[in-house]
């Protein structure tokens, strides 16, 4: 069931609009992003499209950045939307690329800071290689054109390339342009060395926060493998997996749930929104947790 709110307030089930929802059901999205990343949204207009949207309780999760979080917190104060400093760590972990998001953070802790930020020295080289290897593949100008979609130059990323190959017309939407250049074995695409999941997890655990793997089901990683990371990731003290995501279908809910439970991990969710019509989740459109899953938010 995926649950929203008619008239910005009153809610409802999509799949059912005839059956309302209860009022005491709280809309919980732990995880989107804004210009402080690869949103397109400042974090005070992310907040109030979150409130308009019926989000209860918010969490700003940019890639490796958490300039955004002081705005954000200050916005949802005034519109009354419980906040919660967020992030989202990018990992290398066993040659992939994964990502870590951390909650409840102190947003101004030395060593998470500095973690982040040696996160993000290495994508401006990243981004100039990724532009060389499109203009191979005739698409020239990349560099120039990716920077001028990123408001937080630090944090240029394959979002912001992708965006400019769209308004140049060579592709016809950002989905496409990853799946055919900026993915893996795609002519596009740059290998980068993120920091290691235990490097992640221990700048989260720092910084007094709680840290929740993103998306599982975005790794393409078979069944042993993903029981290898969920070992490692419960052994260095993760907290929780996502298991209802932007990024999930509906058969791989189920699958996470399942995972957490025997993994003894908690639940997180949050639609992962970036952009208004880019063809990601909206804010707080996500379905429920299944009921054996056990909340992260219960430990708050
Ligand atoms: P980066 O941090 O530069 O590697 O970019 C990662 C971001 O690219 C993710 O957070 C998403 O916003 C976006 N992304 C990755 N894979 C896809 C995909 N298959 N479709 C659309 N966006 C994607
Ligand atoms: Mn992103
Ligand atoms: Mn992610
Ligand atoms: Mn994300």
């Amino acid at each position: 069931m995926v649950w929203g709110r008619m008239g910005g307030r009153r809610p409802f089930c999509y799949d059912c609009p005839s059956v309302l929802k209860l009022d005491f059901l709280v809309i919980f999205d732990l995880h989107c992003h804004s210009t402080a990343s690869d949103g397109v949204l400042t974090p005070a207009a992310l907040v109030a499209r979150a409130h308009a949207q019926g989000v209860d309780v918010l969490s700003l999760t940019d890639h490796d950045d958490l300039r955004g979080q002081a705005d954000a917190a200050r916005a949802a104060q005034a519109l009354g939307l419980r906040y919660v400093a967020g992030v989202e760590v990018s990992v290398t972990w066993s040659g992939h690329t994964l990502h870590v998001v951390g909650l409840g953070v102190d947003p101004d802790h030395p060593e998470l800071l500095a973690g982040l930020k040696a996160n993000r020295a290495g994508r401006a080289e990243r981004a100039r290689q990724m532009s060389e290897a499109l203009a191979r593949l005739g698409m020239p100008g990349a560099l120039e054109g990716a920077y001028a979609f990123a408001v937080n130059k630090e944090l240029i990323g394959r979002t912001h390339f992708a965006r400019f190959l769209v308004e140049e017309g060579y592709v016809k939407d950002v989905k496409t342009v990853f799946k055919k250049y900026l993915v893996k074995g795609k002519p596009g695409y740059v290998h980068h060395d993120w920091a290691s999941l235990s490097q992640a997890v221990a700048w989260i655990h720092a910084a007094g926060g709680q840290a929740v793997l993103a998306h599982p089901g975005r790794c393409s990683f078979g069944r042993e493998k993903m029981r290898a990371l969920l070992t490692e990731f419960r052994k260095l003290g993760g907290e929780a997996i996502e298991v209802v995501t932007g990024s999930h279908t509906s058969e791989q809910v189920p699958l996470y749930a399942e995972l957490a439970d025997e993994f003894g991990l908690y639940a997180s969710c949050g639609s992962d929104f970036h952009a208004p019509g880019e063809g990601g989740r909206e804010l707080g459109r996500l379905m429920p947790l299944p009921s054996i899953c056990r909340p992260l938010w219960d430990t708050w």
